[in-house]
Parts: structure tokens; C-alpha cells; sequence
């Protein structure tokens, strides 16, 4: 059997183009409802609290707080096994939404919960995925 070792690259929908499209540029980008005021991530046809299709997007600040996390050292998929270890976590941006990610350019044994991190994009394949990294102080 041949090992998958091709790494997946975000599928993008017509509404989710302008986020990546921004991530190209640095930026990331969430989206607000001009109706009800929600903060939207990730990136929607409607808004998940009112339905309304009235969305609009704004620059996030990239400062975030680690929410939880989970540390892979071992027994991934083959695909990923070049990169442990690696912490997969949970942030909470600024703005209020919460977003699944990398913390990159720490030690795993560094990262903590309520740590101040900052966006920092990594290419892959053309995309430029969001991880986190520690804050400067
Ligand atoms: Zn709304």
C-alpha cells in the first residue's frame, strides 16, 4: 500500500476565498454581520446567529489567547510525521471568536493555557495557513 504523505490543503468555497485571499497579504481576515453585530470565524454564507447574508469583513488584530491545546509527539498520520512534534490548539482571538490552529515557534513544553500568541502565517502549496506564535511582551 502506498503512504499518503501529501499534505491536505484548505478547500476554499466562494465565501471563504477573500479570507485566504488576505492571508496572502498578511492579514487575517473575520467576518461581521451587519445586521445583528455578530464576529464570525470561520469564514460563512450567513450569519450563524441570524441568517442574515448581510456579512462584511474586517482585519483582525492576529493577538490572541491559547484556549487549550493538545501536543502530537508520536502517531499521526504519515503525512505529518516529518513535522512533531506539534501543538494543535484552540485560541480565542481578540475579537472574540475562537479559532483551531498551530503554536509554532515555541516548545511544545512552553505553551501554556491563557498564553498571548500573535498570527504568523506559514505557506503551504500556495496557501498561507494562520498558526500562532508567543506574543511579544
Ligand atoms: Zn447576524
Amino acid at each position: 500500500m502506498e503512504m499518503d504523505t501529501k499534505k491536505p490543503v484548505p478547500e476554499t468555497q466562494p465565501w471563504s476565498e477573500k479570507f485566504w485571499e488576505g492571508t496572502k497579504e498578511g492579514k487575517l481576515l473575520i467576518q461581521n454581520c451587519k445586521d445583528c453585530k455578530s464576529v464570525i470565524f470561520y469564514p460563512r454564507k450567513f450569519c450563524p446567529e441570524c441568517w442574515s447574508g448581510n456579512l462584511d469583513w474586517k482585519e483582525a488584530s492576529g493577538k490572541a489567547k491559547v484556549m487549550t491545546f493538545s501536543t502530537a509527539y508520536a502517531a499521526v498520520e504519515p503525512k505529518f510525521m516529518d513535522e512533531l512534534p506539534y501543538t494543535v490548539a484552540y485560541v480565542d482571538l481578540e475579537e472574540g471568536v475562537r479559532m483551531m490552529t498551530r503554536i509554532v515557534e515555541c516548545k511544545p513544553e512552553d505553551v501554556q493555557f491563557g498564553m498571548d500568541v500573535e498570527v504568523v502565517f506559514h505557506e503551504r502549496e500556495g496557501f498561507f495557513l494562520p498558526y500562532f506564535k508567543p506574543a511579544k511582551k
